[in-house]
Formats: C-alpha cells, structure tokens, sequence
C-alpha cells in the first residue's frame, strides 16, 4: 500500500490508477463498438508463388475508435481477452470475414485468425457454422489460424475441437510457426492443413543462413506430413524468390499488398495479372 498525501494509504499508485481508468475506457469503448458498429477487417492478399495469382486473404481486425482514432489490434485484442469480450468479438470477425468473402471469385478463401481466449472460451465451432449459414460461404473457403497458445493445454479436448472444426469442411492454419516451443510436436499431434511460417523467419532470409536453413526444414517437413506452407511477412522480391526455391507454396507480406479494404481486395483480384 501507498501513502496517498492525504494521510490515508491506497493500494494503487497514481500510475496504476491511470491504468486501470484507462483500460476500463477502452473496455467500455470496446463494447460500444461491438454494439453500435466501429470495428471492421481488412484483408491481406495471399499468393501462389507457382502462378503468382491471388488465390485467398487473411482478415485483419481494425478499431476507429471515437475521438482516438485507429487502434492496432495489438492494443485492444489483449483487454478483449481479458474482459471476455473476445468471444463476441471472434464471432463478429468471422461472421463479417464470411459474408465480405462469399462475393468473392470462386475458389478464394478467407482466412481468420482465433484467439487461445476465445478457442478456450468454447463456441468457436458455433460461431463458425453460424458464420458459415448466414454467409453461405462454401467451407473449402474458410480458414482458421491458430497459435500455439491454443493448442497448450487439454490435448484431447482440443484435439477434438479441431477435428470437428476440420469435419465441416473448413481449413486450420497454424500461425507464427516456429515461435513457440514445440512448433514440431503440435504439427504431428494436431489436424493442420496449413503452416504459415512467422515473420521473424523470413526477415532474415538473405542475410542470415541459419534462417535459410530453418525455411528449408520447416518447408521439408510440412511437405513430409502433408501440410503445406505459406510465408508471412514478405517484404522483398529476394525472399520470395528464396521461398520459391525452398519450395514454399504460397507468401503473405508487403511486398504483395498491404491489408486494404474488402472492396480494394476484389478489385485487385479481378485485375487481369502482369
Ligand atoms: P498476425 O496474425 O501474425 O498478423 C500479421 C501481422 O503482420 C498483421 O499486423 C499484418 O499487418 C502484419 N504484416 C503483414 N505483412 C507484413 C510485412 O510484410 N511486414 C511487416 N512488418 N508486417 C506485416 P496487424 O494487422 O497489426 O495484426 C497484428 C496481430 O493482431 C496479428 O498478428 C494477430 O495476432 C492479431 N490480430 C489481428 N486481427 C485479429 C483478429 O481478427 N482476431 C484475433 N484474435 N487476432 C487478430
Ligand atoms: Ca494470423
Ligand atoms: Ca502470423
Ligand atoms: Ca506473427
């Protein structure tokens, strides 16, 4: 406890107080915005490095916060989680992500990304067959990412999920592979049919042999299991020419486009390709 200047004590300093006043704004302004409307995704292109065509997106969540303006998702995803809001959220995401996908071209997908939170929270598979009838997105069209953070605890149980997840059609993605501590055990044990092999990786590829080496490994193993592979974070055309050698499937990143609307997104795919 602190003394608080007026002879009592107070448990919080004034810099835990603003804190605390701060995240339950953001909470309240979260809720808000979940209700009333101010969040929205934006997409970023995924493309077959074989053909070089636009072939799905992964859906980004944004915030336009009142009076405050754009917040990361970094900002406002962590206190969704802690309050419990994330589940609404995560449901919200994939219902919008489905219905902004099925006008579409044919055979593009859409990928969403679940939180451990909200994986944990249960409904998940609700959320995604609400999303999916509403939508009248075809499954083959949908994709989850998840991280590690979901597949950390009570193996059966999530084994399961993922399984019945995996029989409506839809496909999982493992995300930020390779940041974790047992990337590899989990690709065996669980149902992926996609790894996407995190940024850190791939900034040093071209600079960095080891980099180069963990690429071809994890490519090399993913193919050995059947899993394919696509590469996030892809700034330069060395990369994705190194990726392409490696066998890498498909690439993600700024190189490519960056998140932009759904409408800029089906723009870009009905453009006939250089
Ligand atoms: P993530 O799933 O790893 O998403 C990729 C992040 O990398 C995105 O940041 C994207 O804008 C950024 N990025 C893409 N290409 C490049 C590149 O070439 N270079 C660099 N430097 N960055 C690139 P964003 O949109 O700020 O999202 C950050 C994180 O927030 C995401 O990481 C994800 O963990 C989380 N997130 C975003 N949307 C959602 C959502 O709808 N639900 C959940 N649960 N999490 C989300
Ligand atoms: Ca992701
Ligand atoms: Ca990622
Ligand atoms: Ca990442």
């Amino acid at each position: 406890a602190k003394e608080n200047g007026r002879g009592g004590y107070s448990f919080f300093s004034p810099e835990m107080n603003r804190k605390l006043v701060e995240r339950r704004a953001l909470e309240a302004d979260l809720r808000l915005a979940l209700e009333k409307g101010g969040l929205y995704l934006v997409y970023q292109p995924q493309v077959d490095l074989e053909s070089g065509a636009i072939t799905g997106a992964e859906a980004l969540l944004r915030w336009e916060r009142p009076g405050i303006g754009n917040m990361p998702p970094d900002r406002f995803i962590s206190v969704a989680e802690e309050t419990g809001l994330i589940g609404q959220i995560g449901a919200w995401t994939l219902m919008q992500a489905c219905h902004e996908a099925v006008s579409w071209p044919e055979g593009m997908s859409v990928a969403v990304n679940v939180s451990p939170v909200q994986f944990r929270q249960g409904g998940l598979y609700d959320a995604v067959v609400a999303a999916l009838e509403s939508s009248g997105l075809a499954p083959g069209c949908l994709e989850i990412e998840i991280t590690e953070g979901v597949l950390l605890n009570d193996t059966d149980e999530t084994l399961a999920i993922l399984r019945r997840l995996r029989g409506l059609g839809i496909r999982i993605a493992m995300d930020d592979f390779g940041t974790g501590y047992s990337s590899l055990g989990y690709l065996q044990k669980f149902p992926f049919d996609k790894v996407k092999i995190d940024r850190s990786f791939i900034s040093h590829l071209g600079e960095d042999r080891s980099a180069e080496a963990i690429v071809r490994a994890v490519v090399g193993m993913s193919h050995a299991l059947g899993v394919r592979t696509i590469a996030e974070g892809v700034e330069t055309q060395a990369q994705a020419e190194l990726l392409r050698d490696k066998g890498c499937e498909a690439v993600q990143g700024f190189l490519f486009g960056r998140p932009m609307s759904a409408g800029n997104l089906a723009e870009q795919m009905a453009a006939p390709r250089a």
